[in-house]
């Protein structure tokens, strides 16, 4: 494996993310790139920023706030959007980022009256 600081890509919710300037280990035979995993966490974090961008996603700290300003139990959201309250701790705390289509709903539970009420009322 060969070190060197080059362009590294991932897939987040199916797109591929490309960051430059990562510390990578390069496998000599096939070209496989490995990120260096000291820095791994880091890098991952620039990835998800990108893919945040890229579709102006909420922020975990919004995502937080909207769901304390609905009363929203974590156990709710998760039910209502089909999806783990693991994940739901994920979100909100940066260690993953939610996908576009999820943000749609989210928006929707923020901007739109009745929204909720009818999530609420479909997942019962
Ligand atoms: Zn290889």
């Amino acid at each position: 494996m060969r070190a060197l600081v080059g362009d590294w890509s991932t897939v987040i919710h199916g797109e591929a993310v490309k960051l430059g300037g990562v510390p990578v280990r390069q496998c000599e035979a096939c070209g496989e790139r490995r990120i260096v995993a000291r820095d791994a966490m880091r890098h991952e974090q620039r990835a998800f920023d990108v893919y945040r961008a890229r579709h102006e996603l909420m922020t975990p700290s919004q995502l937080r706030a909207l769901r304390r300003r609905r009363a929203l139990a974590r156990e709710d959201l998760a039910r209502m959007l089909d999806v783990t309250v693991e994940q739901i701790d994920r979100w909100e705390g940066g260690r993953y980022v939610h996908s576009a289509a999820i943000d749609t709903v989210l928006c929707m539970v923020r901007d739109l009256p009745g929204a909720l009420a009818y999530l609420r009322e479909r997942t019962d």
